[in-house]
């Protein structure tokens, strides 16, 4: 680990019991799953808030109620962390994030954010305290949803294409030497640990908390996020906006590599050995995508792009014609399919 990655947040593996024991008058901020079947096992918060609702007004309301702490946890997935977040950047409180499941990396990273009018906006920042990793209660979690995981780390694939088209067309931030390593070292370490994600084994949920801490360390030291999100996260974006629905973010992250490498003409065979190595779930039937959606989701990207004022990347540079949008459906429709396969659709 680098010395950058020590100094920002904290990752420590420990029992979340253990932890949780040891910080006094506490309040959680909870997914369910899991909170419901360990509550019973773990010490009792001063004040629980289930959380799932990332919605402004929601989330405002909720510092109504909120009583003398000390700190704020978030424990659970994506909405459990970005609670917890709104919560101690609002109060000013502690924060310790305890993630259940490693489809995320919203722990390491300092944006909070709000949803207002369906749209994601970031509206301040905060770090954790520490973040605490329960190898045990993550590997307790379904399988699809840490495999989820490497959408985010795979994103580095397509997000470097982009930047790099980004400086040559004199767009977006300065290249960054040490940024484009960690994207790269990231990727190679991913291919290493493929089989490893698959079997969601220790060494596969240490790895994965290991990337986002540096992932979020190095967006923190530079400012943006360019080695890693890119068009592939464009895509999911619009996806989204398009139909309002939200399929697991690394899933439609991990289809987006999938064919923007392929627009991008960037080792796609590369970016398919490792989606099907690791077993993550991308079929586009099984994320609930049709291929209209697919097609309309093409349709819309360069003007979304622009009206959200993302980053130059492959999609300012070709704007695919309709056989090419149907050959790339073709080509998605052609990943294993997972969900009816040992377990891998338990989420
Ligand atoms: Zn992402």
């Amino acid at each position: 680990m680098s010395a950058e990655a020590q100094d920002y947040i904290p990752l420590e593996e420990a029992e979340a019991g253990a932890v949780l024991a040891g910080l006094g008058s506490f309040t959680l901020c909870a997914s369910d799953p899991p909170w419901s079947a360990l509550a019973a096992r773990l010490p009792a918060p001063a004040r629980l808030i289930r959380a799932e609702d990332m919605d402004a007004d929601h989330l405002e309301g909720l510092l109504r109620g909120e009583p003398d702490t000390r700190c704020v946890v978030g424990f659970g997935g994506g909405a459990a962390l970005d609670t917890a977040k709104f919560v101690a950047w609002r109060t000013g409180k502690a924060l310790v994030q305890i993630p259940t499941i490693t489809s995320v990396d919203a722990a390491f990273t300092d944006a909070v954010g709000v949803r207002r009018d369906g749209k994601v906006r970031y509206v301040g920042k905060v770090l954790a305290e520490r973040v605490v990793l329960d190898v045990d209660l993550v590997r307790s979690a379904p399988a699809r949803l840490n495999r989820a995981g490497i959408g985010d780390v795979l994103s580095c694939h397509t997000g470097l294409w982009d930047w790099r088209a980004a400086v040559r067309a004199g767009h977006g931030p300065a290249w960054d030497e040490h940024a484009a390593a960690l994207g790269l070292q990231l990727l190679r370490e991913l291919a290493a640990h493929a089989d490893a994600v698959a079997a969601v084994d220790t060494t596969a949920v240490r790895w994965l908390a290991s990337a986002y801490q540096r992932i979020g360390a190095m967006c923190h030291r530079v400012g943006h996020s360019c080695f890693e999100e890119g068009s592939e996260h464009y895509f999911a974006y619009a996806y989204e906006h398009l139909t309002g629905a939200h399929p697991l973010h690394g899933e439609l992250v991990a289809l987006g590599v999938f064919v923007m490498s392929r627009l991008q003409g960037n080792s796609p065979d590369a970016v398919q050995d490792l989606l099907v190595r690791s077993r993550i779930v991308c079929h586009p039937a099984e994320l609930g995508l049709s291929e209209d959606d697919f097609r309309r989701t093409f349709a819309i990207l360069p003007d979304y792009v622009r009206g959200e004022r993302l980053g130059y990347s492959i999609v300012n540079e070709s704007a695919p014609d309709a056989a090419t949008v149907r050959a790339l459906w073709q080509a998605a429709c052609t990943l294993p399919r997972r969900t009816n396969a040992d377990g891998a659709s338990d989420r």
